[in-house]
């Protein structure tokens, strides 16, 4: 199993645990034990894969979650949550969360789910989509230009990734906000309009007559290739 994964977990058995368990699989494993420097971790490391426990001090894993989609990353992120605590579950999920674990759990299950979203998130590393002369390579998270890289914001990046994942199709803004934004509650539609005007005038030849990103009127966005 390759990859860097987050533990953010303040019991030190559980977090000793799991961060043997996972080391000893071939993963870099950074942890953290509270809140704040789970927080700081997921936002600034990169790593492949957060797993992160839900009471934890300064900063709660709900507060953690929201933090890292309202940056526009798509890290995958499994709950360890308590028992019996289904509303818990659905918070973190309605925040982005991916998936979840409730404790106590068998080790093995938890493996087995981990090592299919690292090995997802590998194979999506082939998928690049072509468009004019750009190609966009989601798994790295960059944009190129006749092989030049074009820099983009997280968000922008986002946005142009979940655009070319469903081209020809008309999207609407909540879609949009949806996919992109997830469910943070910060966001209006304007900040997608004012996202797609950025991301125009990096790639579109006339960002005042696109082709790439067409307006559809009263509904939202449509990406052409
Ligand atoms: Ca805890």
């Amino acid at each position: 199993m390759q990859g860097r994964i987050l533990i953010v977990e303040d019991e030190p058995a559980m977090l000793r645990g799991l961060k043997d368990t996972f080391a000893s699989q071939g993963c870099v494993v950074l942890t953290a034990t509270d809140g704040e420097a789970g927080m700081n971790l997921a936002l600034s490391s990169e790593p492949d894969l957060i797993l992160l426990d839900i009471m934890l001090p300064r900063v709660n894993g709900y507060e953690i979650c929201r933090a890292v989609r309202e940056r526009g990353l798509d890290t995958p992120i499994i709950m360890l949550t308590a028992k019996g605590q289904e509303e818990d579950v659905v918070l973190g999920l309605n925040l982005g969360a991916d998936d979840y674990v409730a404790k106590p759990f068998r080790i093995r299950e938890l493996v087995a789910r981990v090592n299919a979203f690292l090995r997802r998130r590998q194979s999506g590393q082939e998928s690049v989509t072509r468009f004019g002369e750009f190609e966009l390579d989601a798994p790295a998270h960059k944009l190129f230009r006749n092989g030049r890289e074009v820099e983009l914001t997280a968000k922008e990046f986002r946005l142009l990734a979940y655009f070319a994942s469903r081209p020809g199709r008309a999207l609407t803004r909540d879609d949009i906000l949806n996919a992109v934004w997830g469910h943070s509650v910060m966001v209006t539609p304007r900040s997608i309009d004012r996202c797609v005007t950025t991301l125009r005038a990096k790639i579109e030849p006339d960002p005042h007559e696109p082709t790439y990103i067409q307006t559809v009127r009263d509904i939202g966005y449509r990406f052409e290739p």
